[in-house]
Parts: C-alpha cells; structure tokens; sequence
C-alpha cells in the first residue's frame, strides 16, 4: 500500500533524526551523506507541497541535534547556522535568480559574491577576551553547542592569544568561525597506525576529525593532529567596522588565523560555474577534503538586508559536489589473482554512480578489511571512489543487514588453478602458491613489458592476453622470440606498429637488471630492492648463485625478501627463464642508473677506457655512457694514456694489437663490470 504524505513525511523525519544523530553526537554514520541529503531534500519537497504539516522541529528547519552528555552546554550569542544546498547548477542558478530578483539596481549593479570551497570537517566558534582564548563550542543544534576549550587549546592553527602586528592591540571581544578539519595526510597516517595497532579504522577525515575534537581527553585531540581553516568573523566589540566579509577575513588573518587561499571575489555570474567546474576537478589535489563549495554575499550590509531562515542564511549557499559516498548492495565477495599471486578480496557490486562513474566492483583490500569491515554478502555497503583512487567498500549498514546472512571465509584455494592460498605469518596479505598460476600470466607479462619494467613500447596487455590465448607467449623469454608473422595478425596491429613493437623487444635487451627483476616480479621485489639487488651483484648470472647471507647483508633487503629471492632461484622453472634470459642477453647487467635514483661513484675519474666488440649487457652507447657517468673519457683511440681496452665478442684486430704494442691491457666484460665498479679490473 503506497503511503501518504504524510506517513512518508513522518517516516522521513524519524529516519533523518536518527541519522543525524549518529553523525553528529557519535560521530559515526552508518549511510553515506549522498543518502542523507536525498532524504532531507525529499523532506523538503513533500513538506513544501503539504504545509499544513509543517513542524518548526523538523530537520529542514533546524541545525544539528538536540541534545549533550559529554561536555558542558554553551548558548551562542548569535546562532551558528547551517548553509542551504543545492546539487545542480540549474538550481545554483535559480538560487542566484531569487536572490538578485530582491535586490535594488544599485544593490545589483555593486553585488559581488565570494566563492569559498566547502571545507568537510565541522564547523567550531572561538571566542577572545582581552586578546585570549576563552570559550571554544561545536555548532551543536545551532543554538547551544558543546564546550570543547580544552580540546580546541590543542590545536596548533588556532591562537591562543591574539598579537597585533601593528601594537593597537587586539579588540575586547572577538568570535571567529571556521572549519577544523583533518588533512588527508594525517588521516592516512592515523588510519596506518590504527591498522598497525590492530585499531578499527576511522571512515573519513570528517568523521575522524568531529571524533577527535570530541575527546574526553584534550592529549588524544592533540595526537590527532587537526587543522582549521577560518571563514567567518562572527563578533567583535563595538568600533570596529567591516564594510565586507573579505576585508573582515583579512582583518583575522593578521592575527594567525589561516584563511583558505583560495578564496576569490566574483562579479561575473559565469565565474562562479566556472569556478566550480575548476575545483570539480581539482578536489583531489587539496591536502584536505571539500564536499562543495560556498557562495556568499561580500557585503555585509547587504547579508543584513536579507536575513536568515530559521536553520540558514539566505545570503549564502552551498553548492555540492557529486557524491564520493554512495549505498549499495554487496551482491558477492571474490577473489582476483595479482601479477605477484597476491589474492585480493574484492566487492561484486549493484552498480552505482559514485565519485563521476559507475562502480560495479570495490576493493576490500585484504583478509584482515573484511574482517575488520564486517561486510556479507546481501549487506548494504557505502562505497567510496574519489579521482582516480580504486573505489573501495568502507562500512556496512547494520540496520540493513540481512537475517540469514553469513561471515565470509576467505577462500583456502586460488579460484584461478586450485593451488592453495598461503598467508604467511606477520603478513596481511595471501598469496596463491604457485608462481606460474595460470591466472598470473597476462598480468605477468604485461607488467614485464610495463613502462616500469622493461619499458616495451607497443606491447599491452590486449595484445598479451592475444598472444597468450594463442599460446604464442608463456614466459618472458617467449617474447623475444616473436617474430613479424606472428604479431601481424594480432587485433590493433598494422605493419608499422608492428614494426615499432619488434624494434622495443630488441631494445629492451639492453635495459638495466634492475628492470629486469622489476620485470619478474618477484614476490616483495619491488623497485628499491631491485635497485639495491642489481647494485650489489651486477648481473643476473650472480645473483641467481647468491647465497642467503650475502642477500641481507643488502641494505633495504631483509630476511622477507631474500627468502622470496632464494625461493624464486630454487623454482626450476623460474631457473629456466632466467637462464634463457641471459642466453637472450636480456638485461642481465646493471649498466647505468636507469632510474637515476643512486648516486654513481666516479670510480673512473680521469681514465681514458676504449671499447671494442659486442658486448652482451651492453650497447656500445650504454657501455660509454657508463664510463663516462664515472668520471672517465671513452675514447675510440688507443694511446698511452688508455687505461684499458674493453673487448666483447668480434673485436676489431688492430685495436687489440695496437693496445699490445703500448702495453695497454685487454679487459673482458667482466672485468669491465669490475671496473666501472671499483675503477680496477682486477
Ligand atoms: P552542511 O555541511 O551542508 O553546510 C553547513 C556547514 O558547512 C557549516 O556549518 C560549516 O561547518 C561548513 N562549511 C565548510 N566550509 C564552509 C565555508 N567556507 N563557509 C561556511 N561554512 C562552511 O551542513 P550541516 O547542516 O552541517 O549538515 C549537513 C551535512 O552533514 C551534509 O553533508 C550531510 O550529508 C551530512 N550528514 C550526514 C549524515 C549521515 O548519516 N551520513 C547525517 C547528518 C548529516
């Protein structure tokens, strides 16, 4: 049976209440804001359409909850309101229509409004006496908020006593209002340390930052490391007079109140959407998180003129950014296989618009976030996508939890080859046992030939999954031994590409062996270790015979990786590819610093090397780069100044007789890696 009006308005103010409450006294809401705002705004319209339901103690006409048990009350001289919403420009721009519609020629001719980003933390009052902080409240129901002094004192942003720069000293009274807010750093950081403690972890920085502000204990909100970004002068003793907000924003930052940098004046009604657009798609570059952004009225006098409803003003409004939190339903929990066999659970998805684009799939990171996260399947979940983050699960719905739902086991066999799954002591994640899983090829090799790797331009991972559907490819060596014929009938090939693609493969014999064990993708092997490992050994030939000692005696290489390495070597198969690499002559050395990272030694400073012959870790230009990085001069001509001639395979005859007759000594390749090295061959 459908429900009436007013059913459905009464259910709505139930359900917002309760909602509202979570979010603002316990600082932990169970449905995303996106959900909540929908609520509200459907409150709105059925309340509009139907007032003789009208309630002045509806959500859509007040602030906040009602209500404390923690800290002490405190009543706000002038009441902290809220902001009025809307969601689209079309709205934006009705909103702007109402507004100038009520405004005089004069007054519309001198309007300007200033755009403000929304800040999403919670907004706090600090009041001064004397130049000193003495009342700090939470907005609480707008009218009466919480006393938060203590924990405000702990906030390094905020002054504790105003100093004027100029010596007039600062007014009797004065009420500032801003936002205190959590970077995203320091919520990662958090975030990482609850994890590292075994912690359940906090699900925003809004959310974190209202939770810690909210301390019994002023030492935790100090740990917590907030933030605050100042947006309004609230109140200040008689004789002082502002003409507009900007000029009071200023007024309070000579004080040390941070005021957000990008805040700006407009007077053209196109920079405002403009203005939006911009932030839209710079939110992820701020330190901090916005869900918006806010237009107000510069002038002060004007903002007077207007006036407030009873939960906003009519000056100002919030524009909101598409949600980066939305509900839906969890339909399954899965398992996919990594290049590196590493099993990440991830989310099955009723798909939903979140953050500009439809998600239909979520990470849920690791055995232990499930665990921690609660989430079953047949749950409703919030799920988070913000910029180019992988979107992931952050909370379930309690109230919406099925009855016959299940907790979810993480799975004991790779969905992919039926090897078993092994979590390793200490570790959160787990790893699918067999390193040639059929279900890490593709990835394997696409990350071999990946920029990061060894950088084989024209090769994706659609033309992998082709060749290895094809049985063309298995393991990295098969890729140098593909020829024309065979990449020419690939789909996105033509002629030229091809040809590029063959001419990549051959050039990327001669990238690093750092590269190269990137490209292998060891288990725990990333780049830095990679680097150390090629640094210290040179060549794949003697690492594949290194012993453990030798391998954690590296710095940067513990007993996690070296044990990875060993067990790597000791596979026959990896064995075999590495064996065949080498027979390739696939970047089995360390030439030069291919990431530029290490600082190289000049070893051979002021020594003259020439180079004759094919070298097999080395291009003849790789070779004389490598000298020359090391402070020597390669030169094409033996003299008696030549220190050594580096001989590869079919040297040229008078170079080595010529070296003979000046008692220049003949070096090989090895020696030459010895050389470079340590500036002496022998
Ligand atoms: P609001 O967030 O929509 O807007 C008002 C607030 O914006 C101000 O109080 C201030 O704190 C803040 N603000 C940030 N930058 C500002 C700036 N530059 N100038 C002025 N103000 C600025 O209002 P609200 O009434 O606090 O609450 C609604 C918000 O809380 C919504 O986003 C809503 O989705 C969320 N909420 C969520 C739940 C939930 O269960 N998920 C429950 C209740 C409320």
């Amino acid at each position: 049976m459908e429900k009436t009006a007013k059913e459905e308005i009464e259910s709505l103010r139930a359900r917002i209440a309760h909602h509202a409450w979570l979010y603002y006294h316990l600082d932990a809401p169970v449905i995303s804001d996106y959900e909540y705002d929908q609520m509200l705004k459907r409150l709105n319209q059925l309340e509009q359409a139907h007032p003789e339901f009208h309630d002045p103690r509806s959500p859509t006409q007040r602030v906040g909850v009602e209500g404390f048990e923690m800290f002490s009350p405190v009543e706000h001289e002038i009441p902290m309101m809220s902001l009025d919403n809307v969601f689209s420009f079309e709205d934006l721009q009705s909103y702007i229509q109402r507004v100038t519609k009520s405004l005089t020629e004069p007054e519309l001719e001198e309007l300007k409004w200033v755009f403000e980003l929304k800040i999403d933390g919670l907004a706090i009052s600090v009041i001064y006496k004397q130049g000193l902080l003495v009342t700090a409240a939470t907005r609480g129901d707008g009218r009466v908020g919480e006393d938060v002094t203590a924990n405000i004192l702990a906030i390094k942003a905020i002054p504790r006593r105003l100093v004027t720069k100029d010596g007039s000293g600062p007014p009797d009274l004065l009420e500032v209002r801003g936002e205190v807010y959590m970077t995203k750093d320091a919520f990662d950081r958090l975030n990482q340390a609850q994890l590292r403690s075994g912690q359940p972890l906090f699900a925003n920085p809004r959310n974190c930052a209202a939770g810690s502000l909210r301390q019994k204990d002023p030492r935790v909100t100090a740990r917590r490391e907030l933030s605050f970004w100042t947006y309004q002068l609230a109140q200040i003793s008689t004789g002082y007079e502002f003409e507009s907000h900007l000029e009071s924003l200023r007024y309070l930052e000579q004080f040390g109140f941070p005021v957000n940098p990008n805040i700006k004046l407009i007077s053209e009604e196109a920079e405002i959407f403009d203005e939006i657009s911009k932030w839209d798609a710079r939110r992820h570059n701020l330190n901090y998180e916005i869900d918006g952004a806010v237009l107000k009225i510069d002038d002060l006098r004007l903002r007077e003129r207007l006036g407030s409803t009873s939960r906003a003003p009519r000056w100002a409004i919030a524009y909101k950014l598409a949600p980066e939190e939305r509900e839906t339903i969890l339909l399954n929990i899965e398992v996919s296989i990594g290049k590196s066999g590493r099993a990440t659970p991830f989310a099955v998805l009723e798909p939903v618009t979140v953050g500009g684009s439809t998600v239909s799939r979520a990470t849920l990171h690791n055995e232990d976030q499930v665990k921690l996260k609660g989430v079953r399947v047949g749950d409703t979940v919030i799920v988070r996508k913000a910029g180019d983050v992988i979107p992931e699960v952050l909370r379930y719905v309690p109230e919406l939890r099925p009855s016959e739902s299940v907790e979810w086991e993480f799975p004991s066999m790779c969905p992919l080859c039926g090897s078993p799954l092994e979590r390793f002591s200490g570790e959160s994640d787990t790893y699918c046992t067999n390193f040639y899983c059929e279900g890490r090829i593709v990835q394997r090799l696409a990350h071999f030939c990946s920029r990061s790797a060894l950088d084989i331009e024209g090769i994706g991972e659609s033309h992998i999954a082709q060749l290895v559907d094809k049985r063309l490819v298995k393991e990295p060596p098969d890729i140098y031994r593909l020829s024309y014929s065979q990449l020419i009938d690939l789909d996105g090939f033509g002629e030229k590409s091809v040809r590029s693609a063959l001419k990549a493969i051959e050039d990327s014999k001669s990238k690093s062996l750092t590269r190269l064990l990137v490209g292998l993708a060891i288990r725990h092997v990333g780049e830095e270790a990679a680097r150390s490992l090629a640094k210290r050994f040179r060549s794949l030939a003697e690492l594949m015979h290194a012993t453990k000692e030798e391998l954690e005696e590296i710095e940067g290489v513990g007993e996690k990786i070296s044990e990875s390495i060993l067990e790597f070597f000791e596979n026959p198969k990896s064995s075999k590819i590495c064996e065949e690499l080498i027979e390739l002559g696939v970047a089995v050395h360390e030439p030069l610093d291919e990431f530029g990272a290490n600082e190289i030694a000049k070893t051979l400073a002021g020594k003259v090397i020439v180079i004759t012959g094919t070298l097999s870790g080395f291009t003849r230009e790789t070779a004389e780069e490598a000298v020359i990085a090391r402070g020597g001069k390669a030169s094409s001509s033996i003299s008696k100044r030549t220190f050594a001639l580096v001989s590869g395979d079919s040297p040229g005859a008078s170079k080595i007789s010529k070296a003979e007759e000046l008692g220049v000594p003949t070096v090989d390749e090895n020696q030459f890696l010895r050389l470079l090295e340590f500036g002496e061959f022998s």
